[in-house]
């Protein structure tokens, strides 16, 4: 067998499996099937004695005899329960499915080795379908210790392909003794990097002999499928320098000076300074810049992104600044307008709910050149939109937009205009390496002078009199305060109503005259969620109800406080951001977490988490590590992340190492053209030919 020959002629697959296996996980080879790794590993070296055993451990192997096997339940669905017993005590065992094979292949009185998870179930340790071995068998068969696990469909289970059937299919595979794999690494980077041989390191990732040999096996594959990654990245950026030369902005002029000196509300941070600097020196290379700033909430990107654009204008471009929400682009476009007050710079807005025969004079000025600066949504990304001469492209919230709405600015002049993208979600550092390789990236780690840390709280419901309590105390001095429910789309009636109770509670709580409430949620016309969202930033309403269509934008100096209801229900990074609404006047702030008794365990670390620290970054390392990094940013459709083997939630530091390796390389040997990169190429060109281009992400 080679790694070529179809799956379908491994002995055991035959047609109708070969279709399966095709069908499900895309594979049509023994290469394939070989580059189907395990997601873990069970220790079958260890074992546990029922008295040990405890509902939050994985995995347990015991070992016990069978007694007690009896049949329960309406005669259509049949279920099967028994129990296994050890010196130490008796734990229960259950079948739903597969009563009768179970009857048949199972013996009373026979000792068994059980592999399974345990759970509680009416006080009582139980085991659902576990696996059952007897014990003569597990002892007579030459056992691996580490039990190799992996993901499939239930198609495939149902022809016989679970975890073992393909665990078995790769033996074959394998056992043939004539599967090689062509070496992708030079002698050097092998040596370098203590990499062993490849066709070696798949044999023992599959069939591990011990967990030493493993650990080299999957750092040696992770290796290869990281540098792969990067070395496509990094090859795509050389192509985009070459190819395209960007606007070149070489001077800073009236429009920065006058403003800079007469207008700048406040003196910029230490690292506002810093990164306008990287900013300058991108903006004058003549190279297209396309550059990441990340800044937690608050920290002052937007006056970053002004500066940045009055030297476009002083350069005689013009510039876009797209936003994700109406809300937020209205904002931008008021704060610019005030800002540039007196400046003559002309700011114009453009979102979808602008009336046709509005936009005319819109589109107008804006081919004629008038319009200096255009803020806007998803709407300036319209092909109608034409600029005289944009020169540069300002995202905000860059999250929320995908890769191909971003090249649409691309082409709205003859050259693609520099690109700022903005993020208040900080994106690990790992993850914006691989993602936004081809970015460079500049973080403002500051936030302007006079913040005082937010104190987050977290407040089981039965607290809910207390909390409401405390408002009342920060509603007397003057604060004003925001409630916000979650909102989810699957359950969208039930989080409606879950609003609407509680802005009665809310509101029988806080009575009128003395207080007043304002409402905002999605189901409102935008003209009354206007209304009431203007009610809050004058002042004139002191508590804001809202589902989550306030978590970006809006803000509210004088809001000291943020209670977050259903507080599990959300994800951390979301967290964050809605608690980065409060703490941006000189008041103490505060946000408070509600949840209920019962938390899962990732919830309770969410919260937790949130309590600690007000560190993004940090938010965002541990929402990664919880999440994976599928679930960051839409990734996931974009099928951006489709690594084999590595996992960028933990192999930081490995794909540090592969992209030094990878530029290394590339620096000595950029077209990959000497000898002793032979091996390289030949991956390299593999890779090319079957991967998604990673360099394209960005
Ligand atoms: P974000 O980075 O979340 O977009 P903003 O740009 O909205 O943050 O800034 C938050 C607030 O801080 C705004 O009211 C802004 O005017 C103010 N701000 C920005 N930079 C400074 C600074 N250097 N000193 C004082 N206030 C600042
Ligand atoms: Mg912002």
């Amino acid at each position: 067998m080679k790694l070529s020959t179809p799956i379908e002629y491994v002995k055991g697959v035959g047609p109708q499996r070969g279709e399966k296996l095709q069908s499900e996980l895309g594979v049509l080879t023994c290469e394939d099937l070989l580059n189907l790794f395990p997601f873990r590993y069970n220790d079958r070296s260890q074992f546990h004695k029922v008295n040990q055993l405890h509902p939050d451990m994985p995995n347990v192997q015991i070992v016990g005899k069978l007694r007690h096997i009896q049949e329960f339940g309406k005669p259509r669905q049949r279920r099967l329960s028994a129990k296994l017993v050890d010196e130490t005590g008796t734990v229960e065992l259950v079948w739903f499915k597969g009563v009768q094979w179970v009857k048949k292949n199972l013996k009373e009185g026979v000792d068994y080795v059980l592999f399974g998870k345990p759970s509680i179930f009416k006080g009582k340790i139980n085991f659902a379908h576990p696996e059952l071995e007897p014990l003569s068998k597990a002892n007579a068969r030459k056992k691996a210790s580490l039990e190799p696990v992996y993901s499939t469909t239930e198609k495939l289970t149902g022809v016989g392909l679970h975890s073992k059937g393909l665990a078995k299919l790769i033996k074959t595979v394998l056992d043939s003794g004539e599967i090689r794999f062509e070496e992708t690494m030079s002698k050097e980077l092998m040596e370098h990097y203590k990499l062993i041989d490849k066709t070696k390191a798949y044999h023992i990732v599959h069939q591990p002999p011990d967990s030493r040999s493993l650990q080299m096996a999957r750092y040696r594959l992770k290796f290869e499928e990281l540098f792969f990654v990067q070395m496509q990245i990094l090859r795509s950026k050389l192509n985009r320098q070459e190819k395209y030369k960007g606007f070149v902005f070489e001077r800073v002029g009236e429009n920065f000076n006058n403003f800079y000196q007469n207008h700048l509300p406040f003196e910029l941070t230490r690292a506002q300074k810093r990164v306008m600097k990287e900013l300058r020196r991108d903006l004058g290379t003549g190279e297209q810049m396309n550059r990441l700033l990340q800044g937690d909430v608050g920290s002052g990107k937007t006056m970053v992104a002004l500066l940045t654009m009055l030297i476009a204008i002083d350069n005689g471009y013009q510039c876009a600044m797209i936003a994700p929400t109406e809300i937020l682009a209205n904002q931008h476009y008021v704060t610019l307008k005030e800002q540039l007050e007196g400046t003559g710079i002309n700011v114009d807005l453009l979102t979808g709910s602008i009336k046709k025969s509005d936009r005319k004079p819109i589109h107008e000025q804006l081919e004629k050149g008038e319009t200096n600066i255009l803020v806007g949504t998803h709407a300036l990304l319209q092909e109608s939109v034409r600029f005289a001469n944009l020169g540069i492209v300002v995202i905000d919230e860059q999250h929320r937009f995908g890769v191909a709405q971003r090249s649409k600015m691309w082409r709205k002049n003859t050259r693609p205009p520099h690109v700022l993208v903005m993020s208040a979600t900080p994106i690990p550092r790992t993850l914006a390496m691989t993602l936004y390789g081809d970015l460079s990236v500049s973080v403002i780690d500051e936030l302007p002078p006079g913040r005082k840390p937010i104190e987050t709280i977290h407040k089981r419901d039965q607290h809910r009199l207390e909390v409401f309590g405390f408002l009342k105390k920060e509603i007397e001095k003057g604060r004003q305060v925001y409630i916000v429910y979650p909102l989810i789309e699957e359950s969208a009636k039930m989080d409606y109503k879950d609003l609407m109770d509680g802005y009665e509670a809310i509101s029988r709580a806080f009575p009128p005259p003395d207080y007043r409430i304002s409402i905002v949620h999605g189901k409102m016309k935008a003209e009354d969620k206007d209304y009431e969202m203007q009610q809050f930033v004058d002042g004139n309403t002191q508590i804001m109800v809202a589902t989550t269509v306030i978590e970006v934008g809006v803000n509210v100096p004088n809001a000291s406080v943020m209670v977050i209801e259903s507080a599990e229900r959300f994800g951390l990074s979301q967290l964050h951001q809605l608690r980065g609404r409060v703490g941006r006047g000189a008041e103490q702030s505060y946000c408070v977490l509600m949840t209920g008794n019962k938390l899962s365990a990732e919830a309770r670390k969410r919260m937790e988490t949130m309590v600690r620290t007000q560190d993004g970054f940090e938010v965002a390392e541990v929402d990664l590590e919880l999440r994976g990094p599928g679930d960051i940013m839409g990734t996931q459709q974009s099928g951006v992340l489709n690594l084999q083997i590595a996992d960028l939630a933990k192999d930081g530091k490995l794909l540090q190492l592969a992209r030094h390796a990878a530029i290394q390389v590339l620096k000595e040997d950029p077209k990959l053209e000497l000898p002793q990169n032979s091996n390289v190429a030949k991956g390299y060109a593999k890779v090319q030919k079957e991967r998604p281009n990673w360099g394209r992400i960005s």
